[in-house]
């Protein structure tokens, strides 16, 4: 008994030691996290590859809908509203997030952001660096999401 148990376990430990050398690590700034990557987010509401996997879907009980995000470097959403706010977890990368007439706030791993109800914002990743962050939106009987234009090469590149 106890050499089977011995011979498994050294197997297992010789199987994980071996996936742990051939599994390619992903390129820095790409990362989801633990979550799935998910699909590609719709090019009418962003601008460059973003991808969307979706983790809370909205319903009646919990009025909440909540997605992971990843905006591979220079990426971003549009201008946009949340009629009962935004709460963002940042959990890879280093990415940004701006409000209207204010300057853009560099967001890093770590970071929380409340996008207050009604205000006027964008987020996306780094020029460099991707960014993926969990988004949750509350309240969500109030309204989810409206969509305005574009972030602008100009607004972009106003990060100082
Ligand atoms: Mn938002």
């Amino acid at each position: 008994m106890i050499r089977i148990i011995l011979t498994t376990t050294l197997a297992l430990s010789t199987a994980l030691t071996s996936f742990a050398q051939t599994t390619p690590k992903a390129p820095a700034g790409q990362l989801s996290g633990p979550f799935p990557k998910g699909v590609r987010a719709p090019e009418a509401n962003f601008t460059g590859a973003v991808y969307v996997h979706t983790l809370v879907k909205n319903d009646a009980t919990f009025n909440c809908a909540s997605s992971n995000v990843t905006f591979t470097p220079g990426a971003r959403s549009h201008w946009h509203k949340h009629a009962a706010g935004q709460i963002l977890l940042v959990t890879e990368g280093v990415g940004y997030y701006q409000e209207k007439g204010q300057p853009i706030r560099l967001l890093r791993k770590g970071e929380v952001v409340q996008a207050q109800p009604g205000v006027e914002h964008w987020h996306g990743a780094s020029p460099r660096q991707g960014m993926t962050h969990i988004a949750l939106n509350v309240n969500t009987e109030q309204g989810i999401v409206d969509w305005g234009r574009a972030v602008t090469d100009q607004e972009y590149n106003s990060f100082k």
